[in-house]
């Protein structure tokens, strides 16, 4: 049976089996090598909703690491430390239609700005940023972030680090690049191990889901009934993933799905339907959703759970435009 306000779970479940399909028209990322090991075939999804009901389908209970989705907390984290102007100033919001790991815009550019924190260049001078004097202080800001909406202290995957850490030359590259051209905050390997390890961060897609529900509050906490994030914030960091959280294929995503979201090469994906639109009858007002699928496109995104999204967006008529 189902639960009130939520579509029925039997039609979740139907379409995880559909989509799951698809994956064979991606790959798992096999550049971080111990990422290439996971099986292409799982996909899982979980939907939370203000009352802190769950609707899940398949391998949502699967752990995986954030990747990309992290760069969505990192961000917050900047602001809320040092406030919107502050970073903004040393990252864009504008999207680059380039390869998360793209390099070019940095020397095309003068003087070399990145152009979102969506993106790596950017991503890595966010982290760069976080308050502290060491990776420690800095992850440690992070993790406090992360433990305002999950209630739980985040774990590094630490095989997954140290493949990222000893494979890293286009990040390394990236960071070089950054702190030639004065926007890095502190040393490059001490911004590269801040942002490698929240890549590395250990979640599934509950944890994914409940940071998407808080974001699709504008920042508040519905089980703590707290406001943990300003919402100024928060509808920033969403504009952020609306225009760049699907990377090269975030027009695309905003076209065939509509709504904010973020990517990360292991496959998962966080997204959100925001409360108060002029609401939907057969759809929560206002719902996190984490999906995960590691075989990817070209872009970097999950391919399946794109397929489900877009299903979903159709069927239940979930796009904000
Ligand atoms: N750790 C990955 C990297 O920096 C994250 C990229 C991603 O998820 N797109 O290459």
């Amino acid at each position: 049976e189902g639960v009130p306000g939520l579509p029925k779970v039997d039609v979740l479940q139907r379409w995880v089996a559909e989509h799951r399909t698809m994956a064979s028209l991606g790959k798992v990322a096999s550049y971080i090598p111990a990422l290439a090991k996971v099986d292409p075939m799982q996909l899982g999804i979980c939907i939370i909703e203000p009352r802190g009901t769950m609707m899940t389908a398949g391998d949502w209970q699967v752990p995986f690491t954030m990747q990309s989705i992290a760069k969505v907390v990192g961000f917050i984290a900047a602001c809320c430390h040092w406030g919107i102007p502050y970073v903004l100033d040393r990252v864009d919001v504008e999207p680059t239609g380039d390869a998360f790991n793209s390099i070019i815009r940095l020397e095309m550019h003068k003087p070399g700005k990145p152009f979102n924190p969506m993106i790596n260049a950017g991503a890595i001078t966010v982290s760069s940023l976080l308050p502290g004097d060491s990776s420690e202080q800095k992850l440690d800001y992070l993790y406090g972030i992360f433990q305002k909406v999950t209630g739980a202290r985040p774990a590094v995957d630490e095989e997954v680090f140290q493949s990222e850490w000893m494979n890293a030359h286009r990040n390394r590259a990236l960071a070089h690049y950054l702190k030639d051209t004065g926007y890095l905050a502190c040393e490059v390997e001490e911004a590269l191990e801040v942002y490698l390890k929240q890549c590395s961060i250990q979640v599934n897609t509950e944890q994914i889901a409940m940071i998407g529900l808080v974001l699709a509050l504008d920042g508040f906490h519905p089980m703590s009934r707290k406001q943990v994030f300003p919402k100024e914030i928060v509808r920033l960091a969403k504009a952020l993933m609306l225009t760049c959280g699907m990377y090269d294929a975030s027009g695309k995503f905003a076209a065939n799905v509509g709504l904010p979201a973020k990517s990360g090469v292991s496959g998962g994906i966080m997204t959100l339907v925001p409360a108060n639109r002029r609401s939907h009858a057969s759809f929560p007002d206002g719902c996190g959703i984490g999906i995960f699928g590691p075989a990817i496109d070209a872009c970097g995104n999950s391919v399946a759970g794109v397929s489900l999204l877009k299903e979903m967006a159709r069927e239940w008529d979930i796009s904000i435009f």
